[in-house]
């Protein structure tokens, strides 16, 4: 993974023409006069283990289970939302962990919390390192140091139960090489989401992912059944039938919770068999507004296509939902991309397709479908190409009851246009429910000389008007620190205690990846407000 960047260094994107003279002419955008450093340009905190932490950790696990150089250090920093991209291009690794622990197993898992709570050591789980909500970066408050807790070794299909359709893995397996080694099972996860290439299985329950194929396959959370977790207080085991009526369910604690409570060391996820067909498809509607009755039929009365997305008149324009040929403005209108997997797929699709067509759209054939499906991962590197044009770009994504989305989106728009002039914001909806459905926004603009108070202020009028307008602050991102006041103000002054009080029960030092959902309290905290 490019360390200040995404994915694969060697596919680094070039800019088209079309997006240069846009970015020009429509933006002003100008090459910024600083080049982004070198990894070993980086600077980082000196490292702040204490000697014996560092001596019993290599006594348990193995010295080769413990990195304390430069290189690895870096790599563990942050994750990749555009604020932490251009500190890392800035050569600021202030959020640096002292070491990255590398456990192979839930009792290496186990022990390692032990120990840090012995020490006072904060440990910051690290599955593919892609949240985009500041959910990596270590908040040190009083804490004696902060690890890396790199969940890569546990990697491991534990087993397959074909008859219930559920399959138990390991936290740190990437997405790809998850479906790798179900597709030998002839099985899938049906988890598809835009960082599907690096994100792990761990991540997306901890930050209860979306995916691409949400209409058709749910959301992450609706896949697992069930979760063991490794607390500092002991291992909580989840999970032991379909549905239970059992109490409140413990299971929704642990999804979401960003490694706040614990570490989730495996989880049992319900499977579905590799579709035979796949078929996707574009449609023209004439406005946003039009598309997205069409969308709220189809997830009401159905039936649903696996992949339902709709880019509103600006995103069509751009052409964002086919990143091969971003920049090549065209078209009036919404495009909207279904896509269809399973069996019976071409039933599935004329039945859909009467919906559509009834809502006011017209069949634009399978060109801009497989457009978007061959492209699906290739924006992400696009926005490297556009950060080192000297274009501040970087996405939001909130959800709302039906009859609450256009108020949302307009209110939205307009805090981003009120903060940063004349930005280009374009939006499409990519998961839907019979109640509602999610916003999801990208905004490019010209950075200023600091595009990091330029975001943030962006984003701070984005959080407030979601806030005002009912919208949830994440719809899948999760809220990590950069969401902790939205998500206080969407809970509640006793949420949060509620919280609090679970993780004192299961956390009782504040060890675990400490800021992450609410602010920290106690002694920790209040030794960082003084210094
Ligand atoms: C380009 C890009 C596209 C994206 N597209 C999508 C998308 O389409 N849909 C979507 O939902 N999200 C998307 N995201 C956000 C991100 O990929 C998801 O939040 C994903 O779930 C994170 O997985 P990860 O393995 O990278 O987790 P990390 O980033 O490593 O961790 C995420 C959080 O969970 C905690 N954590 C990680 N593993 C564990 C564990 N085993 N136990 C406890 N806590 C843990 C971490 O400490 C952190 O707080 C995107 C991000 C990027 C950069």
């Amino acid at each position: 993974m490019n360390w200040r960047g995404w994915g694969d260094p060697d596919k680094e994107a070039d800019l088209p023409e079309g997006v240069r003279t846009l970015l020009r002419d429509l933006l002003g955008v100008r090459e910024p006069t600083a080049r982004a450093v070198a990894l070993d340009a980086v600077r980082l905190p000196p490292p702040a283990l204490p000697p014996a932490f560092e001596r019993e950790l290599a006594a348990l696990l193995g010295q080769d289970a413990l990195r304390l150089d430069h290189e690895s250090r870096v790599r563990h920093t942050r994750g990749k939302s555009t604020p932490d991209l251009l500190r890392m291009r800035a050569g600021d690794g202030r959020d640096a962990p002292d070491a990255v622990v590398s456990p192979a197993s839930h009792d290496d898992v186990l022990a390692v919390l032990r120990l840090c709570a012995a020490h006072r050591v904060a440990v910051v789980p690290f599955g593919g390192g892609t949240s985009v909500v500041g959910g990596l970066a270590a908040d040190r408050g009083g804490h004696a140091g902060v690890i890396a807790l790199d969940l890569a070794r546990l990697d491991r299909l534990i087993s397959v139960d074909t008859e219930s359709m559920v399959a138990c893995l390991e936290p740190g397996l990437r997405a790809p090489e998850a479906e790798r080694l179900l597709a030998e099972h002839g099985l899938t996860i049906g988890h598809f989401p835009q960082s599907y290439e690096y994100a792990t299985l761990g991540g997306f329950a901890a930050a209860r992912s979306s995916g691409q194929a949400s209409a058709g396959y749910g959301r992450f959370d609706d896949m697992v059944v069930g979760l063991t977790v490794a607390t500092p207080s002991g291992t909580l085991d989840l999970g032991r039938a379909p549905k239970s009526a059992a109490g409140p369910d413990l299971r929704q604690l642990v999804l979401g919770s960003e490694g706040a409570f614990g570490i989730i060391t495996s989880l049992r996820l319900r499977v579905r068999p590799l579709p035979p067909e796949r078929a996707y498809e574009g449609w023209h509607f004439p406005s946003f507004a039009a598309g997205r009755e069409a969308m709220r039929a189809l997830a009401q009365e159905g039936p649903p296509p696996t992949v339902l997305r709709l880019s509103d008149e600006t995103e069509t324009m751009v052409g964002l939902a086919r990143p091969d040929d971003i920049g090549a403005l065209s078209a009036d209108g919404c495009l909207l991309i279904a896509g269809y997997e399973g069996a019976g797929v071409e039933a599935t699709r004329e039945a859909a397709g009467r919906v559509l067509a009834a809502h006011g759209g017209k069949p634009l054939g399978e060109e801009p479908g497989e457009a978007w499906a061959h492209g699906r991962y290739a924006a992400p590197y696009l926005r490297d190409s556009l950060l080192a044009a000297g274009a501040t770009v970087e996405t939001l994504e909130t959800a709302g009851f039906w009859s609450d989305l256009p108020r949302l989106y307009d209110a939205v728009r307009l805090a981003l246009h009120g903060a940063l002039g004349s930005p280009l914001v374009m939006c499409h909806v990519s998961h839907v429910y019979p109640t509602g459905a999610s916003l999801y926004f990208t905004v490019v603009t010209a950075q200023t000389d600091d595009p990091l108070e330029q975001w943030a202020g962006a984003k701070r009028a984005a959080n407030d008007a979601i806030v005002a307008a009912g919208g949830t602050i994440s719809h899948h991102h999760g809220v990590g620190r950069d969401h902790r006041d939205a998500y206080a103000a969407e809970i509640g002054d006793l949420g949060i205690e509620v919280l609090r009080a679970v993780k004192e029960r299961l956390d009782p030092t504040g060890i675990c990846n400490p800021g992450v959902l609410f602010t920290p309290t106690g002694p920790a905290s209040e030794e960082r407000d003084r210094g």
